[in-house]
């Protein structure tokens, strides 16, 4: 210990708080508050001087701990209407008490220190737990306080709300997400009608302003596990997806009202189930993931074909890659890329006349119409060329996500 009280003493020689002293030893021991620590050290040497009687002579801090308070109730003003349980503090501290602190760090060979934006952000944070009743967390806060301690200005956080849930689309004119118009970029134009968009509706609109109105958010984006067509209806069990409503001031959602407002609003071009409240992690696995999809795709061939002879001919796809050209239909916007996917299934459900509806399961990312037709071969092997018969694709439907469309 008598290295550190004449540490200690080195450090008195210029006026010190009980904090600005304590933190010098900060990672001694546990358990005690910085300030707590400088009243020991003081106590335990023979003629320490008195802690300066003004918090504003402290040669470091500058009287920075005396307006904890007013910085808890700066923040507390700014979370006025927010619903948050969980938060963090950072502060911003002035540059020349950050530098005059690691300057007295080398002078005296401090090494067991920790720094005054540490101690300023754990006090304030003590102090807004009180007056809050709400729990700093490190790492997934609802609510962060950005405080700049030189002009008295906070900046509250807020983090976004994540809602998850499944959909089905029963429109075959439905974008997935709200589309621009590609003329004015949603300004309005005589192309779009003023409109600014190219489809006046989409699964994001039917959902995401619903869930926002109930959060009270400023923001609304859409996240899906992947996307089907405009023209593909989405059945089955639906597609999972994550709504994001940015800066909400309400968490505490009622999904099943919200649920019904969705499927009521939808007119029956959308329908959401099983929302529930979602989290940024499992919103980036939703974006990420590659499940396997199953379709349901009613193809005309130029001539009919019998049922047994066309199971014959596409039997063989099942199991095996097929390589893709970026089609022709989306070249316009996506790089020119040769992928391999393979085919998990394929079976023909029914045949009448010149048509047949086919259910396919496939890797994540296969280009289904392009699978039927070839894409003026750019997709092989396709079901025209194996049938050796012209075909286009009258319907799709995606009726399954995830392996067997379970
Ligand atoms: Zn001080
Ligand atoms: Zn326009």
């Amino acid at each position: 210990m008598s290295d550190r009280l004449e540490l200690a003493g080195r450090a008195l020689q210029r006026p010190l708080c009980n904090h600005c002293l304590g933190r010098l030893f900060a990672f001694v021991s546990r358990g005690l508050s910085n300030e707590q620590r400088g009243m020991l050290v003081r106590s335990s040497m023979e003629e320490a001087p008195q802690p300066p009687a003004n918090f504003s002579d402290c040669s470091i801090c500058r009287g920075l701990f005396e307006e904890i308070n007013k910085f808890a109730e700066l923040s507390t003003r700014e979370s006025e209407g927010y619903e948050f349980s969980t938060f963090l503090v950072g502060t911003k501290i002035d540059a020349e008490i950050v530098e005059a602190e690691e300057a007295l760090w080398a002078e005296v060979g401090a090494k067991e220190t920790e720094s005054i934006k540490a101690e300023m952000n754990r006090e304030i944070g003590k102090v807004l737990e009180r007056m809050l009743g709400k729990t700093v967390d490190f790492g997934n806060p609802e609510a962060v306080f950005l405080i700049d301690t030189r002009f008295d200005k906070v900046v509250l956080e807020i983090t976004p709300l994540f809602v998850y849930g499944r959909y089905r689309k029963l429109s075959r004119e439905l974008p997935q997400t709200r589309w621009p118009c590609r003329e004015c970029r949603g300004k309005g134009c005589p192309r779009c009608g003023g409109k600014g968009r190219m489809y006046e509706l989409s699964v994001q609109d039917l959902t995401g302003p619903v869930v926002m109105k109930h959060a009270e958010g400023t923001e609304d984006f859409f996240h899906g596990m992947g996307r089907e067509d405009i023209d593909a209806r989405m059945l089955g069990n639906g597609r999972p997806f994550v709504v994001e409503i940015r800066r909400p001031r309400r968490r505490t959602l009622d999904m099943s009202s919200i649920q019904a407002e969705i499927n009521a609003q939808a007119m029956g071009l959308v329908e959401v189930e099983g929302l529930r409240p979602s989290n940024r992690t499992e919103m980036r696995d939703i974006k990420e993931s590659t499940h396997p999809k199953t379709y349901r795709v009613r193809v005309r061939f130029q001539h009919a074909i019998e049922h047994g002879k066309l199971n014959e001919l596409v039997a063989g796809l099942a199991g095996k890659p097929v390589r893709q050209l970026t089609p022709n239909r989306v070249a316009h916007r996506r790089a020119h890329l040769e992928r391999v996917r393979t085919i998990r299934s394929m079976k023909v459900e029914s045949v009448d006349g010149p048509e047949a509806v086919f259910v396919v399961e496939a890797d994540s990312g296969t280009y289904i119409k392009e699978l039927m037709h070839g894409d003026e071969g750019r997709t092989k092997p396709n079901v025209a060329e194996l049938v050796g018969v012209p075909c286009e694709v009258v319907e799709l439907d995606v009726i399954g996500i995830g392996d067997k469309g379970a």
